[in-house]
């Protein structure tokens, strides 16, 4: 929908137009899979799709919450925020709110709110809409309750310690409204993307550093495998733990904190002290990412493409052999592309066990791939996958 398209859907909802509208998008990891809560990096980008979230104040006290994209309204009094029950989708919203207050005691709301949301990222495909709706949520929010005016609301001088305040109030909300013990990768990305940039990020130090993805002739795509992504919170909190039995049995014969300290070579001398036989496929996997993920960005960094692609694809395998969390949707989509002629690497992508992949592809080859893939993918599940050619954006904006 383009802006006026809103604008007179804002109109129909609320009788008038927008004060403001905002926009966050999506994003989407290139690698870097499960190292986020071992102490490594990812590498994910900002989407072209996202959400909207138009604004004015009302007189009333009251926030009224509506979806171009939901049935369920919501009108919650300014003085009643708090988690709302079934599962209602407003809670993304509300808890920026509430967060932001708790966080920064003199952001105040001196008003209610007619709000209208919409978004465009295929929800539960793994493309983080919830972290787009958070992320325009926060970055609207601490505009408007900040009362001082200044150029960057909450008091910052810095835009990018700005923008990661609103990941990190953003995912503390998934948290605590959502219920989703999720890492901060999705809501940082959706924040401090950057036009045709990767974000290397450390999840646990927030350090990063935007690389360009210069990718003459090829495109990201990503498939979606139309089966939600159910990584539910049992199979991603039993990998946590595994990792965790490693990081103790390897700590007998090297302390150490987090996995991803281990390199390689420190693997093949410290992996004997790991007795468990699941723990030791699961920290397998999380050391070779990580080591996959630092040599992925190098091979950005020299124009290294099809190198790159061979590293997705390792990863995948990682992903499917050792980490265990692929299943038949995404192994199916994945060793389809890796038959398509000009297709340089492909993998799953998020936590799991369905979503989305993302794939490298020649221009030439685009056509070719989705035929086949899509063709496979149907044979052999059952299901029909979408295909989406990503452009990398900008992280979250005020558009008016
Ligand atoms: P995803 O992988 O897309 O982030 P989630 O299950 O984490 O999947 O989040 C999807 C949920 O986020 C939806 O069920 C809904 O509650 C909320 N949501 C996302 N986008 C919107 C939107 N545009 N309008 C209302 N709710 C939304
Ligand atoms: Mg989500």
């Amino acid at each position: 929908m383009t802006t006026p398209e809103l604008q007179q859907a804002y109109s129909q909802a609320y009788g008038r137009p927008a004060e403001k509208i905002f926009f966050a998008p999506g994003r989407v990891n290139l690698i870097g899979e499960h190292t986020d809560y071992n102490g490594g990096c990812v590498f994910p980008c900002a989407l072209s799709f996202g959400a909207w979230l138009l604004l004015s104040r009302n007189s009333d006290n009251v926030l009224r919450f509506r979806s171009l994209n939901m049935t369920d309204t919501y009108e919650i009094p300014i003085d009643a925020i708090r988690p709302q029950g079934n599962r209602a989708w407003c809670n993304y919203a509300l808890g920026c709110i509430d967060i932001i207050m708790r966080r920064h005691p003199e952001a105040k709301l001196m008003s209610g709110y007619d709000l209208l949301y919409y978004g465009n990222v295929p929800a539960g495909a793994g493309l983080s809409s919830s972290a787009a709706m958070e992320v325009v949520t926060a970055r609207a929010f601490t505009e408007e309750m900040d009362r001082k005016g200044a150029e960057l609301p909450c008091g910052y001088t810095d835009d990018k310690a700005y923008r990661t305040e609103l990941a990190k109030i953003s995912q503390l909300c998934e948290r605590e409204y959502a219920g989703v013990m999720c890492g901060i990768m999705d809501q940082f990305a959706s924040a401090q993307g950057k036009k045709d940039h990767a974000i290397y990020l450390n999840c646990d130090t927030l350090e990063f550093e935007h690389v360009p993805v210069k990718l003459d002739g090829i495109k990201v795509v990503i498939t979606n495998t139309h089966s939600p992504h159910h990584l539910d919170s049992g199979a991603y909190n039993d990998r946590v733990r595994q990792c965790q039995t490693a990081v103790e049995q390897i700590s007998k014969v090297r302390p150490i904190k987090h996995l991803a300290e281990l390199s390689e070579d420190d693997w093949a001398q410290v992996e004997s002290a790991i007795t468990d036989p699941i723990a030791k496929k699961r920290a397998r996997h999380v050391v070779g990412e990580v080591a996959r993920t630092a040599a992925a960005v190098e091979a950005l960094k020299k124009g290294e493409i099809a190198y790159f692609g061979e590293l997705m694809t390792a990863s995948h395998v990682s992903l499917r052999d050792d980490y265990e969390v692929t299943g038949l949707q995404l192994d199916t989509l994945a060793e389809a592309a890796w038959q398509v002629d000009g297709v340089l690497g492909s993998r799953m992508t998020g936590g799991g066990f369905g979503g989305c992949t993302v794939s490298l592809v020649k221009d030439e080859a685009i056509e070719r791939f989705k035929a086949f893939v899509g063709k496979e993918y149907e044979e052999k599940t059952g299901l029909k996958a979408d295909f989406y050619v990503a452009e990398i954006g900008d992280g979250v904006m005020r558009l008016h």
